[in-house]
């Protein structure tokens, strides 16, 4: 096959979409339960959002961006992320108009051209939650809850909550200068694109994933000795919300996030199972974003959750065998009468709320019992000539083996009494 799909692009397959639903399934309740309402957002946006949004100076508009031009000759990119298009959404459809904070829970695709490896791909799914309209030090509590939540809710063990304060524009550029005093002899030592972040922006640094890079972070000055009275405040409030409700979290002054519209808080949950890529999910709050990308000023805070990590992390832990169910019942027939018979019966299980399946390539009897046994039904109604003549059909129990007789016309009543 010579057109495969494109690099960092997979194809989700029978077998792996029911691990997909699951963990949708519990974020869809957890976001019930938190209140946060379901929004769906377009696949594509003008440039402009992310690259305003997000910051140019990011990686992700610098140079992962799926960009094009459509026939009208306006620049559009495939969304990298969800948070700058719920704001926008936010703004154009006028939620500043309803009751504070408006909460939002979205899941789907995201687009970057990153350099795969395990647990990085170019299309990844993600769960994203944001809670639009207050400063609240306790929203960035209940969106850090809801995080670890959907963690807990799905089994997942071994993590940690790593919070930090990046404080507001104002802190951001004293810290800037004392950062770059800090690293103005040691450029060298640097990447090349953190050499370049130097100029550009500088707080990158602090985000780069190479180890010679990080290690020179290690002595750099720390952002929350540089907080100004209220956002020293707020992250304080932060802290004693996550004490009250007895969420375990450890600081790290170096959490600053790939994203620029950060303000104040940051935080991720990291997996100790998964390796280099080992964040299953990270946000913050992002005051000042409405406002760049041309709104009002609308505080914000939210997170998402990376789908293929989260996978990954559930199987390893072995919490996902159950989610690939059989059918319940599958339909084997011998001949031509049968078959029409069996495609009749089928029809009406369908129609009865009973998951059912039948034989479509006129094999012999043990090798439709195969099929019966790979699709794991968890009951088999075989149709022969010499059933038919009788008017009966036998029902095997796949899990016990046991097998009994029963006319054709009781058999809706038999399997509804079975399916209750
Ligand atoms: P971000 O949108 O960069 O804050 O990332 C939030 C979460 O999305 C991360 O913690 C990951 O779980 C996931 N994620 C981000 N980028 C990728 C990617 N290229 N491939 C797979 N998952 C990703």
């Amino acid at each position: 096959m010579e057109i495969t799909a494109p690099r960092g692009v997979r194809d989700i397959l029978p077998g792996e979409t029911e691990k997909w639903r699951f963990v949708e399934g519990v974020a869809y309740n957890l976001a019930k339960r938190y209140n946060y309402r379901e929004i769906i957002i377009p696949i594509f946006e003008h440039t402009e959002l992310f690259s305003r949004g997000i910051g140019e100076a990011t990686d992700i508009v610098s140079k992962e961006m799926y960009t094009f031009e459509d026939r009208g000759g306006r620049s559009l990119t495939l969304r990298p992320e969800a948070t700058a298009s719920i704001v926008r959404a936010y703004l154009e459809h006028h939620f500043e108009q309803k009751p504070q904070p408006q909460k939002f829970y979205f899941f789907g695709p995201m687009f970057r051209y990153e350099r795969p490896q395990a647990g990085r791909y170019r299309q990844f799914w993600q769960i994203d939650f944001e809670a639009l309209g207050s400063p609240d030090p306790l929203l960035d509590v209940e969106v850090i809850a809801l995080a670890w939540d959907l963690m807990f809710s799905l089994g997942i063990k071994n993590l940690e909550i790593q919070i930090n304060s990046i404080g507001c524009p104002k802190c951001k550029e004293g810290y800037k200068i004392a950062l770059k005093e800090y690293l103005a002899d040691k450029l060298n030592l640097l990447c090349e694109d953190c050499q370049r972040r130097y100029e550009t922006n500088v707080l990158r640094i602090l985000d780069c994933k190479r180890e010679s890079c990080r290690s020179i972070v290690e002595g750099a000055p720390k952002i929350t000795d540089y907080l100004c009275a209220d956002c020293k405040n707020h992250f304080e409030e932060v802290k004693e919300g996550l004490d009250l409700l007895s969420l375990p979290y450890i600081l790290n002054p170096y959490l600053v996030r790939g994203l620029d519209y950060y303000t104040r808080t940051t935080f991720e949950i990291i997996s100790y199972k998964l390796g280099a890529q080992n964040a299953l999910c990270g946000g913050g709050r992002y005051d000042l974003l409405a406002f760049e990308i041309g709104g009002s000023m609308v505080p914000g805070v939210g997170f998402a959750a990376g789908l293929e990590r989260i996978v990954m992390v559930l199987e390893e832990e072995g919490l996902l065998q159950d989610t690939e169910k059989g059918i319940d019942i599958f339909i084997v027939s011998i001949g031509e009468e049968a078959k029409k018979q069996a495609f009749k019966l089928l029809h009406i299980l369908r129609r009865e709320g009973i998951s059912a399946d039948m034989d479509y390539t006129n094999k012999n009897l043990k090798a439709q019992m195969k099929i019966a046994n790979q699709k794991k039904a968890a009951k088999v109604l075989i149709i022969g000539e010499d059933e038919l003549s009788v008017g009966m059909v036998k029902i095997r129990d796949m899990d016990s083996g046991k097998q009994e007789e029963v006319s054709l016309s009781d058999v809706l009543s038999y399997l509804r009494r079975w399916k209750k």
